[in-house]
C-alpha cells in the first residue's frame, strides 16, 4: 500500500480511540464470527448505553446497507461488510459527477486522459506517465511532484528514453525526493520492459512482475492507461472508505488491508475505472482529508456512516476513522561526517575560498540510500565525543585512502561545524559535521594508491560540480553547512592557515 497517507496521519494523528470503541473489528473476526449469532455482542459506548438511533434518510436503504447499519452499532466481521447495489451505482455517479467539475489540473492527467484512442505510443505514453507520476506521489505533495514530473519528461519523454539513462543520471533527477529505490526500479523497469520487446504491460498481473511495481502502481496504471477494472487503494481510499463503512479496525494489518481492496473492487465504476480511482483518491486528498474534511460538500456524504454517527453522538467524530496506529520507535543512529577538502597546492592555503576537490564516496548497491554520493563518514554506534569521532574518522581514511593524517597531509584546518538531524520514514539520523581542510605531501596520486580501491567507488570533485549533482537532501544540507560556515570564517581562515604555513 502506498504508505503516504500513513506517514501523514501519525504525524498529526489524535489518540482518543473511535466512538464507540468497538464497533468493527477485524482483530478478532473469526471469533467474532462464531459468537454473532450465538449471543450478542457487547457494546461499549463511552457515553450512553442505549442503544443509537438510526439514520433518517430520504432514500430507501437496500437490505445489505440496514443490515450493515444495524451490525454497526453493535459489532461486526469486517469481512462481512459490503456496498450493496443500489449505494455502489449512488456513489460511482455522485463521485463520478464531483470528480468531473473539481479534478484539479494535474500534467500527468493530461497526458493520462487525453482524447480516446487507441493508438499504441499514446496508450503507453498515458501509462508511462502514470507510472512516474504514481511513484513520484507516493513520496511528496502534488505541488512538489509537478515540478519533478515535467522535468523528468522533458528529459525522458517515453519509457525508452528512459531506458537509456544511467542510474547516476536519474538519481540526480531524483535528488531532493527520497526513497532513492523507487528511482532506481523506475529505470530498471523501463530497461526491462523495452528488453523484453518495448510492451508496456497492460493488467495488473502483468505489471506486477515490473521491479517497484506493487498493487496500488499496477492497478492505477491498468485502470487509468488501460482501463482495466481493478480498484487502487492508497491511504487517500482507506481514509474515504474507513469513514464510509465506520471501519474501526486496524489499517495496517494485512487482513484489513485486504479487505479496503474488496470494498474498494466493490465501488470501481466498471464504464470509467481509472476515472473512478483517481475521483476516490482526490476526494481523500482535497475534501474527505485527515484532520478537517468538508463533509458540507462531499458527493457521497449521504452513504457515510462515520458522518451519520457523529450526528447522533455528541463524542463521535468522523475522524475517528480510520483508527491510528502508534507507529514503531523510530531508531536512532548517530554518524561523523567529515568534509575532507583537499588543496592541490601549500599556495591555495591562504585562498581557503578557493576550489579544492572534495571526496566523495558511494554507497553500497544495497541498502539505504543505495549507490548515492555522500561525503566519507563512519556510523557511530553511540553517541560520542569530538576525540571518538576524529578518531574513527582517521582510521577509515587511513583506510580507504591509505591517508595517514600524521604523516602523509598538512592539516589545514580541522573544524567542528556542528550537528544536523536528518529524518527517515523508520531512522532518526544525527549527523556530527567536520570540515577537514588538507594539503597532501606528495601530490593527490596518494589516494588513486589505496590498497581498497576495488571495494570502494570514490571521486574528488570541486565546489561548482558539487553543487550542480544530484545530491541526497541531507548530504546537501551538510555542504550548505560548510559553505555558511566558510562565508563566516572568510576573513579569519586565511589568517589562520598563514600562521600555520609558517609554522
Ligand atoms: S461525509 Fe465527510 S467523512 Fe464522510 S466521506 Fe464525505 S468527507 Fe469523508
Amino acid at each position: 500500500m502506498a504508505n503516504s497517507y500513513f506517514q501523514t496521519n501519525h504525524l498529526v494523528g489524535k489518540t482518543r480511540q473511535p466512538f464507540p470503541t468497538k464497533l468493527i473489528s477485524m482483530d478478532d473476526n473469526v471469533v467474532a464470527a462464531k459468537k454473532k449469532k450465538a449471543a450478542p455482542p457487547i457494546t461499549t459506548t463511552t457515553t450512553t448505553n442505549k442503544r443509537p438511533r438510526r439514520v433518517t434518510r430520504t432514500k430507501p436503504k437496500c437490505k445489505e446497507e440496514e443490515e450493515v447499519e444495524e451490525e454497526a452499532t453493535t459489532g461486526v466481521d469486517i469481512e462481512d461488510l459490503g456496498f450493496c447495489r443500489n449505494e455502489t451505482l449512488e456513489i460511482r455517479a455522485s463521485l463520478l459527477e464531483w470528480y468531473d467539475l473539481n479534478q484539479r489540473d494535474l500534467p500527468w492527467r493530461r497526458i493520462s486522459s487525453s482524447d480516446e484512442d487507441h493508438d499504441k505510443d499514446a496508450s503507453e505514453t498515458r501509462a508511462y506517465a502514470v507510472w512516474v507520476s504514481e511513484i513520484m506521489l507516493q513520496q511528496t505533495r502534488v505541488q512538489t511532484v509537478v515540478d519533478y514530473f515535467n522535468r523528468w519528461m522533458l528529459k525522458w519523454p517515453t519509457l525508452a528514453h528512459l531506458a537509456r539513462a544511467s542510474l547516476e543520471e536519474v538519481n540526480d533527477m531524483w535528488a531532493g525526493l527520497g526513497y532513492y529505490r523507487r528511482a532506481r526500479y523506475l529505470l530498471e523497469g523501463a530497461k526491462m520492459i523495452v528488453e523484453e520487446g518495448g510492451v508496456f504491460p497492460k493488467t495488473v498481473s502483468a505489471l506486477r512482475k515490473v521491479p517497484g511495481i506493487g498493487d496500488y502502481t499496477a492497478g492505477a496504471i491498468a485502470s487509468i492507461a488501460f482501463k482495466e477494472v481493478v480498484p487502487v487503494v492508497d491511504g487517500n481510499v482507506v481514509r474515504v472508505v474507513a469513514r464510509l463503512k465506520a471501519i474501526s479496525a486496524n489499517p495496517k494489518e494485512s487482513v484489513t488491508i485486504k479487505n479496503f481492496w474488496k470494498l474498494a473492487g466493490q465501488l470501481v465504476d466498471p464504464s470509467r475505472s481509472g476515472d473512478f480511482n483517481q475521483a476516490l483518491m482526490e476526494l481523500g486528498a482535497t475534501v474527505c482529508t485527515p484532520l478537517n474534511p468538508s463533509c458540507s460538500v462531499c458527493p457521497v456524504s449521504a452513504h457515510c456512516r462515520a458522518l451519520s454517527r457523529s450526528k447522533q453522538h455528541t463524542l463521535a467524530l468522523v475522524t475517528d476513522y480510520p483508527i491510528r496506529v502508534v507507529k514503531s520507535k523510530q531508531r536512532h543512529d548517530f554518524t561523523a561526517v567529515s568534509v575532507v577538502e583537499i588543496l592541490e597546492s601549500q599556495d591555495m592555503i591562504e585562498e581557503l575560498q578557493s576550489d579544492g576537490r572534495f571526496l566523495l564516496v558511494k554507497r553500497p548497491d544495497e541498502g539505504l540510500l543505495a549507490g548515492l554520493w555522500e561525503f566519507p563518514s563512519v556510523l557511530l554506534g553511540v553517541e560520542t565525543d569530538l576525540a571518538t569521532r576524529r578518531n574513527a574518522i582517521d582510521k577509515f581514511l587511513k583506510k580507504f585512502f591509505n591517508l595517514d593524517l600524521k604523516k602523509s597531509c598538512t592539516i589545514v584546518l580541522r573544524e567542528d561545524i556542528g550537528e544536523y538531524v536528518h529524518i527517515f520514514s523508520h531512522i532518526r539520523l544525527k549527523m556530527y559535521v567536520e570540515l577537514l581542510v588538507l594539503c597532501l605531501k606528495g601530490g593527490t596520486h596518494v589516494l588513486h594508491e589505496k590498497p581498497d580501491s576495488k571495494t570502494m567507488a570514490w571521486k574528488s570533485v570541486n565546489s561548482e560540480a558539487l553543487s550542480s549533482m544530484g545530491l541526497t537532501s541531507g548530504v546537501r544540507k551538510v555542504y550548505s553547512m560548510i559553505e555558511k560556515f566558510k562565508q563566516n570564517k572568510s576573513k579569519t581562515i586565511p589568517g589562520k592557515a598563514r600562521e600555520k604555513k609558517k609554522s
